[in-house]
Protein backbone atom coordinates (compact mmCIF):
# COMPACT_ATOMS: atom_id res chain seq x y z
CA UNK A 1 0.00 0.00 0.00
CA UNK A 2 1.57 3.50 -1.47
CA UNK A 3 2.12 5.92 1.92
CA UNK A 4 3.42 9.38 2.63
CA UNK A 5 6.65 8.67 0.91
CA UNK A 6 5.13 7.40 -2.05
CA UNK A 7 2.17 9.59 -2.91
CA UNK A 8 5.04 12.80 -1.74
CA UNK A 9 7.55 11.13 -4.57
CA UNK A 10 4.64 10.66 -6.98
CA UNK A 11 2.96 14.15 -6.10
CA UNK A 12 6.78 16.24 -6.32
CA UNK A 13 6.78 14.20 -10.13
CA UNK A 14 3.39 14.91 -11.15
CA UNK A 15 3.79 18.50 -10.16
CA UNK A 16 6.68 18.68 -12.59
CA UNK A 17 4.50 16.84 -15.41
CA UNK A 18 0.75 18.59 -15.34
CA UNK A 19 0.69 21.73 -13.23
CA UNK A 20 -0.43 24.43 -15.74
CA UNK A 21 -2.19 21.49 -18.29
CA UNK A 22 -5.47 21.69 -19.39
CA UNK A 23 -7.34 18.54 -18.86
CA UNK A 24 -9.24 18.23 -22.52
CA UNK A 25 -11.07 15.03 -22.20
CA UNK A 26 -11.51 12.08 -19.22
CA UNK A 27 -12.38 8.54 -20.34
CA UNK A 28 -13.99 6.43 -17.29
CA UNK A 29 -13.50 2.24 -17.81
CA UNK A 30 -14.77 1.49 -14.39
CA UNK A 31 -16.80 3.16 -12.11
CA UNK A 32 -16.76 0.96 -9.57
CA UNK A 33 -13.86 1.87 -7.25
CA UNK A 34 -13.45 1.82 -3.66
CA UNK A 35 -16.58 4.52 -4.46
CA UNK A 36 -18.35 5.05 -7.61
CA UNK A 37 -17.66 7.72 -9.68
CA UNK A 38 -20.71 9.97 -9.99
CA UNK A 39 -22.32 10.54 -12.87
CA UNK A 40 -20.74 14.41 -13.52
CA UNK A 41 -17.42 13.60 -12.94
CA UNK A 42 -15.99 13.32 -15.98
CA UNK A 43 -17.77 16.48 -17.25
CA UNK A 44 -16.34 18.32 -13.88
CA UNK A 45 -12.89 17.73 -14.85
CA UNK A 46 -13.25 18.58 -18.57
CA UNK A 47 -11.72 21.78 -19.70
CA UNK A 48 -10.47 22.47 -16.38
CA UNK A 49 -6.79 23.80 -15.92
CA UNK A 50 -4.46 21.58 -13.06
CA UNK A 51 -3.17 24.84 -11.23
CA UNK A 52 -1.24 22.67 -8.49
CA UNK A 53 -0.50 19.66 -7.54
CA UNK A 54 -0.59 19.13 -3.05
CA UNK A 55 -0.62 15.84 -1.04
CA UNK A 56 -2.17 16.01 2.44
CA UNK A 57 -1.68 12.64 4.29
CA UNK A 58 -1.58 9.89 1.68
CA UNK A 59 -4.27 12.22 -0.45
CA UNK A 60 -3.72 13.61 -3.84
CA UNK A 61 -4.46 17.07 -4.69
CA UNK A 62 -5.13 18.92 -8.19
CA UNK A 63 -6.53 22.04 -7.29
CA UNK A 64 -8.36 23.30 -10.43
CA UNK A 65 -9.06 26.51 -12.22
CA UNK A 66 -12.55 26.98 -11.08
CA UNK A 67 -11.84 26.26 -7.27
CA UNK A 68 -12.72 22.49 -7.29
CA UNK A 69 -10.08 20.17 -5.83
CA UNK A 70 -9.39 16.00 -7.89
CA UNK A 71 -8.66 14.33 -5.10
CA UNK A 72 -7.19 10.77 -5.64
CA UNK A 73 -6.03 7.97 -3.37
CA UNK A 74 -4.27 5.41 -4.29
CA UNK A 75 -5.72 2.56 -2.34
CA UNK A 76 -3.61 -0.77 -2.04
CA UNK A 77 -2.49 -0.66 -5.57
CA UNK A 78 -3.41 2.25 -7.33
CA UNK A 79 -0.95 4.34 -9.76
CA UNK A 80 -1.29 7.55 -11.52
CA UNK A 81 1.10 8.16 -14.86
CA UNK A 82 1.60 10.27 -17.67
CA UNK A 83 2.07 8.41 -20.63
CA UNK A 84 2.41 8.74 -24.28
CA UNK A 85 -1.27 8.26 -25.90
CA UNK A 86 0.36 5.42 -27.95
CA UNK A 87 2.34 3.75 -25.19
CA UNK A 88 -0.10 0.58 -24.68
CA UNK A 89 -2.98 1.30 -22.18
CA UNK A 90 -2.91 -1.58 -19.46
CA UNK A 91 -5.26 -3.53 -18.03
CA UNK A 92 -7.03 -2.34 -14.96
CA UNK A 93 -6.94 1.23 -16.39
CA UNK A 94 -9.99 2.69 -15.15
CA UNK A 95 -9.43 6.88 -15.64
CA UNK A 96 -7.97 8.36 -18.53
CA UNK A 97 -7.03 12.33 -18.95
CA UNK A 98 -6.26 13.78 -22.07
CA UNK A 99 -3.96 16.75 -20.98
CA UNK A 100 -3.30 19.84 -23.20
CA UNK A 101 -0.39 18.51 -24.33
CA UNK A 102 -1.78 15.50 -25.73
CA UNK A 103 -0.11 13.50 -23.47
CA UNK A 104 -2.57 10.94 -21.42
CA UNK A 105 -2.94 10.85 -16.95
CA UNK A 106 -3.48 7.29 -16.95
CA UNK A 107 -5.31 5.75 -13.32
CA UNK A 108 -4.44 2.05 -13.28
CA UNK A 109 -5.77 0.47 -10.08
CA UNK A 110 -5.77 -3.69 -10.31
CA UNK A 111 -7.77 -4.15 -6.51
CA UNK A 112 -9.82 -1.11 -6.82
CA UNK A 113 -9.35 -0.15 -3.17
CA UNK A 114 -8.51 3.85 -4.73
CA UNK A 115 -10.71 6.19 -5.48
CA UNK A 116 -11.42 9.82 -6.73
CA UNK A 117 -13.92 12.97 -6.02
CA UNK A 118 -13.96 16.56 -7.36
CA UNK A 119 -15.85 18.99 -4.72
CA UNK A 120 -14.37 22.07 -3.39
CA UNK A 121 -11.48 21.24 -0.41
CA UNK A 122 -14.12 22.13 1.98
CA UNK A 123 -16.86 19.34 0.92
CA UNK A 124 -14.04 16.77 0.91
CA UNK A 125 -14.91 15.34 4.17
CA UNK A 126 -12.40 12.40 4.22
CA UNK A 127 -9.69 15.55 4.58
CA UNK A 128 -11.66 17.04 8.01
CA UNK A 129 -10.43 14.39 10.83
CA UNK A 130 -6.59 14.30 9.53
CA UNK A 131 -4.59 14.68 12.11
CA UNK A 132 -1.54 16.55 12.13
CA UNK A 133 1.56 15.92 9.40
CA UNK A 134 4.36 13.89 10.25
CA UNK A 135 6.39 15.96 8.36
CA UNK A 136 4.94 19.63 9.54
CA UNK A 137 6.93 21.56 12.43
CA UNK A 138 3.49 21.08 14.31
CA UNK A 139 4.45 17.50 14.83
CA UNK A 140 6.21 18.28 18.40
CA UNK A 141 7.80 16.13 20.70
CA UNK A 142 6.21 18.41 23.42
CA UNK A 143 2.47 17.54 21.68
CA UNK A 144 3.63 13.66 20.78
CA UNK A 145 4.07 13.01 24.44
CA UNK A 146 1.18 15.00 26.03
CA UNK A 147 -0.83 13.01 24.18
CA UNK A 148 0.38 9.65 24.96
CA UNK A 149 0.48 9.79 28.67
CA UNK A 150 -3.28 10.37 28.19
CA UNK A 151 -3.75 7.01 26.20
CA UNK A 152 -3.34 3.65 26.68
CA UNK A 153 -2.84 1.86 23.98
CA UNK A 154 0.33 0.26 21.81
CA UNK A 155 2.70 3.23 20.55
CA UNK A 156 2.43 2.02 17.06
CA UNK A 157 -1.55 2.38 16.76
CA UNK A 158 -1.02 5.86 17.92
CA UNK A 159 1.08 6.83 15.14
CA UNK A 160 -1.16 4.64 12.80
CA UNK A 161 -4.04 6.42 14.01
CA UNK A 162 -4.73 9.22 10.79
CA UNK A 163 -6.94 11.27 13.49
CA UNK A 164 -3.49 11.73 15.41
CA UNK A 165 -0.41 11.41 12.64
CA UNK A 166 -1.89 11.80 8.98
CA UNK A 167 -0.18 9.15 6.50
CA UNK A 168 2.01 7.05 8.40
CA UNK A 169 1.23 3.20 8.08
CA UNK A 170 2.55 -0.16 8.98
CA UNK A 171 5.66 -0.28 6.91
CA UNK A 172 7.30 3.45 7.87
CA UNK A 173 5.85 2.84 11.72
CA UNK A 174 8.39 -0.25 12.03
CA UNK A 175 11.37 1.37 10.78
CA UNK A 176 10.61 4.60 12.86
CA UNK A 177 10.17 2.40 15.57
CA UNK A 178 13.50 0.62 15.10
CA UNK A 179 15.14 3.98 14.82
CA UNK A 180 13.88 5.58 17.99
CA UNK A 181 14.80 2.43 20.01
CA UNK A 182 11.06 1.65 21.05
CA UNK A 183 8.69 -1.32 20.81
CA UNK A 184 5.84 -0.95 18.37
CA UNK A 185 3.72 -2.77 21.88
CA UNK A 186 5.11 -0.14 24.21
CA UNK A 187 2.09 1.45 26.14
CA UNK A 188 1.53 4.92 25.07
CA UNK A 189 1.25 5.97 29.03
CA UNK A 190 5.01 4.57 29.58
CA UNK A 191 6.89 6.56 26.41
CA UNK A 192 8.97 8.66 28.23
CA UNK A 193 10.03 12.14 26.93
CA UNK A 194 13.04 11.01 25.41
CA UNK A 195 11.74 8.76 23.57
CA UNK A 196 9.22 10.82 22.01
CA UNK A 197 12.14 13.10 21.42
CA UNK A 198 13.59 10.21 19.16
CA UNK A 199 10.02 9.04 17.71
CA UNK A 200 9.57 12.13 15.92
CA UNK A 201 13.41 12.79 14.88
CA UNK A 202 13.07 9.22 13.69
CA UNK A 203 10.19 10.16 11.90
CA UNK A 204 11.39 13.14 9.99
CA UNK A 205 14.79 10.92 9.32
CA UNK A 206 13.08 8.18 8.36
CA UNK A 207 10.47 9.76 6.11
CA UNK A 208 12.77 12.14 4.49
CA UNK A 209 15.67 9.18 3.37
CA UNK A 210 12.23 7.35 1.79
CA UNK A 211 11.28 10.47 -0.21
CA UNK A 212 15.03 11.00 -1.14
CA UNK A 213 15.11 6.93 -2.19
CA UNK A 214 11.63 7.57 -4.19
CA UNK A 215 9.55 5.51 -1.61
CA UNK A 216 9.24 1.82 -1.07
CA UNK A 217 8.02 -1.00 -3.90
CA UNK A 218 6.63 -3.91 -2.38
CA UNK A 219 3.97 -4.70 -4.44
CA UNK A 220 2.65 -2.26 -7.22
CA UNK A 221 3.46 1.28 -6.66
CA UNK A 222 5.25 3.23 -9.35
CA UNK A 223 6.16 6.93 -9.43
CA UNK A 224 4.41 9.04 -12.46
CA UNK A 225 6.64 7.45 -14.88
CA UNK A 226 6.18 3.97 -13.74
CA UNK A 227 9.21 3.43 -11.98
CA UNK A 228 9.83 1.44 -9.06
CA UNK A 229 11.23 3.19 -5.43
CA UNK A 230 14.54 2.24 -3.69
CA UNK A 231 13.80 2.51 0.42
CA UNK A 232 12.17 -1.31 0.21
CA UNK A 233 16.30 -2.37 0.19
CA UNK A 234 16.97 -0.33 2.94
CA UNK A 235 14.53 -2.11 5.37
CA UNK A 236 16.19 -2.53 9.04
CA UNK A 237 12.94 -4.55 10.56
CA UNK A 238 10.17 -4.56 8.08
CA UNK A 239 9.34 -7.90 6.92
CA UNK A 240 12.58 -9.11 8.21
CA UNK A 241 11.45 -11.52 10.79
CA UNK A 242 14.14 -13.93 11.89
CA UNK A 243 16.78 -12.09 9.89
CA UNK A 244 19.51 -10.76 11.75
CA UNK A 245 19.56 -6.69 13.67
CA UNK A 246 21.79 -4.41 11.93
CA UNK A 247 22.80 -3.49 14.85
CA UNK A 248 23.03 -5.96 17.07
CA UNK A 249 22.43 -9.32 15.23
CA UNK A 250 19.52 -10.45 17.35
CA UNK A 251 16.95 -12.23 15.22
CA UNK A 252 13.77 -9.97 14.09
CA UNK A 253 10.76 -10.56 15.89
CA UNK A 254 7.30 -10.52 14.51
CA UNK A 255 4.36 -9.76 16.33
CA UNK A 256 0.32 -9.01 15.79
CA UNK A 257 -0.27 -5.36 17.66
CA UNK A 258 -3.78 -3.74 16.62
CA UNK A 259 -4.21 -6.87 13.82
CA UNK A 260 -0.81 -5.60 11.41
CA UNK A 261 2.49 -7.78 11.51
CA UNK A 262 4.79 -5.82 13.56
CA UNK A 263 8.33 -6.14 13.39
CA UNK A 264 11.06 -5.20 16.02
CA UNK A 265 14.37 -6.13 17.39
CA UNK A 266 13.84 -7.46 21.17
CA UNK A 267 17.52 -5.91 21.85
CA UNK A 268 17.86 -2.56 20.71
CA UNK A 269 13.77 -1.15 21.16
CA UNK A 270 12.34 -1.68 24.96
ZN1 LIG B 1 19.09 -4.97 17.48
Amino acid sequence: MPELPEVETLRCGLAAEVTGREILDVRVHERRLRWPLVPDFEASLTARRIEAVRRRAKYLLLDLDDGAVWLVHLGMSGTFVVESPVAPRRKHTHVVATLGDGRELRFRDPRRFGFMRVAPESGLDMLHALGVEPLDPAFTATGLYALARRQRRAIKSLLMDQRVVAGLGNIYVSEILFRAGVRPGRRTSRVTRAQAERIVEATQHVLGEAIALRGSSISDYRDEHGETGGFQNTFRVYERAGAPCVRCSTAIRRRIIVGRSSFYCPTCQV
